[in-house]
């Protein structure tokens, strides 16, 4: 068994359901230690967080990941039990993918986290240690970023209030390569250099509570709000950009009525949520909505959650063009450079002033029952992660 194939499956074997680390960032700590890196581990509330760094100086090339999974689901519905790691002929290929069809031959490692991402995070750990054996004096340092709480609902205590601490002591990040699953039939055929901004509102429209029977002595908020809604719907925020599709406007929930038909509720609440991207600026899309209710006479009121700004990494970058050219050169094939999906803990690190990337295993199973990585894509991930830390560190 491959060092990296071992040292998932040990990751996987470790329930670690987010937020709980269940001793998986301990295991990767004494790894990097006896490697002689520096180990910090920065415990915030229930959420286990790892800094392990080697060398000093400038440049710092970073690599982030999670050890925390989402949960598994039944288990009876497993085809094997997810906290069990197994090594098996895929019998779960993605039917709507054509490409997916040869996994059918092929082995693959099957568990929570397999590819989200405890695969990712062993071939960061195995590429680190043999990078820092080839070449001890380095240029700069390379580290390990590690969180439990990235699965997680509110996202508090991870990445987030690590970036808050490097800030206040000035510790540097110029480059930092995130293991997410990013490929989407192969590894290597996509590789992520930004993600949209999120941002969500809870808004609560007033209206006066009445019979139905006698509409004018009440105010329905649901009538009020409709023309609202319809001219946020047809919105256009921003026309994108050439790195971003445009600005999307969606309302995930909308609620209002007391349950009883003849009673005008007293008053509406609706979710609504931006992607956003570079062109536009949080702070424009909060007030051209409340303009849009103002406008149509609500009474409302709308509290709003900045979950992630947007980021780009600009081509031309080092770190860019360092992890094009390794697919490029290792996996013989161009990725497609993209900017969609969802957020990732990239989203903390490049405030500070990092180039991010994201490049990791294929992401057809993730958070899905049966969750597998492709065993031979597993074992070249070093060797990828490797070559970054060549191309920018080796003197
Ligand atoms: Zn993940």
């Amino acid at each position: 068994m491959s060092d990296v194939l071992d040292l998932a499956c040990e990751l996987i074997r470790r329930r670690s359901v987010t937020p709980d680390d269940a001793g998986c960032q301990a295991l990767l700590a004494e790894r990097l230690r006896r490697a002689g890196f520096r180990i910090e581990h920065l415990r915030h509330g229930e959420v286990d967080n790892l800094w392990a760094v080697h060398g000093d100086g400038v440049p710092t090339l970073a690599f982030l990941g999670h050890t925390d999974v989402v949960p598994s689901g039944p288990e009876a519905v497993w085809h094997s039990p997810p906290f069990e790691p197994v090594v098996r002929l895929c019998d779960h290929p993605d039917r709507e993918n054509q490409k997916a069809a040869i996994h059918d031959r092929t082995l693959h490692l099957y568990g929570r986290g397999a590819a989200d991402m405890k695969g990712a995070v062993a071939a960061m750990a195995v590429a680190l240690e043999r990078f820092v054996a080839a070449h001890p004096r380095h240029d700069g340092r390379v580290a390990l970023l590690l969180t439990s709480d990235e699965e997680g609902p509110a996202n508090l205590d991870g990445v987030r209030k690590v970036a808050e601490g490097f800030r206040a002591r000035g510790e540097r990040i110029d480059w930092c390569v995130v293991g997410e699953p990013s490929a989407k039939a192969t590894l290597g055929d996509l590789i992520r250099v930004g993600r949209r901004g999120s941002l969500s509102g809870t808004l609560v429209v007033r209206g006066v509570q009445g019979h139905v029977a006698y509409p004018e002595k009440a105010l329905n908020p649901i009538h009020a709000f409709a023309p609202a809604l319809a001219a946020l719907a047809a919105e256009r925020w921003d026309e994108g950009n050439a790195d971003f599709p445009p600005t999307s406007f969606q309302v995930s929930n909308l609620n209002a009525g007391t349950g009883a038909n003849n009673v005008i509720p007293g008053e509406l609440t609706a979710l609504i949520n931006f992607r956003y991207c570079t062109a536009s600026r949080a702070e424009d899309l909060r007030a051209r909505t409340e303009a849009i209710l103002r406008r149509h006479g609500l009474d409302f009121v709308l509290e709003w959650n900045l979950s992630g700004e947007p980021f780009l990494t600009p081509p031309g970058g080092r770190l860019r063009d360092a992890v094009v050219g390794v697919c490029r050169d290792l996996r013989g094939m161009e990725p497609e450079q993209s900017t969609g999906g969802g957020t990732s803990d990239g989203r903390f690190i490049a405030p500070l002033g990092a180039e991010v990337v994201e490049l990791g295993p294929v992401n057809a199973t993730i958070h899905k029952v049966d969750e597998c990585v492709d065993v031979a894509e597993l074992e070249r991930l070093p060797a990828l992660y490797e070559a970054i830390c060549e191309r920018l560190l080796a003197s």
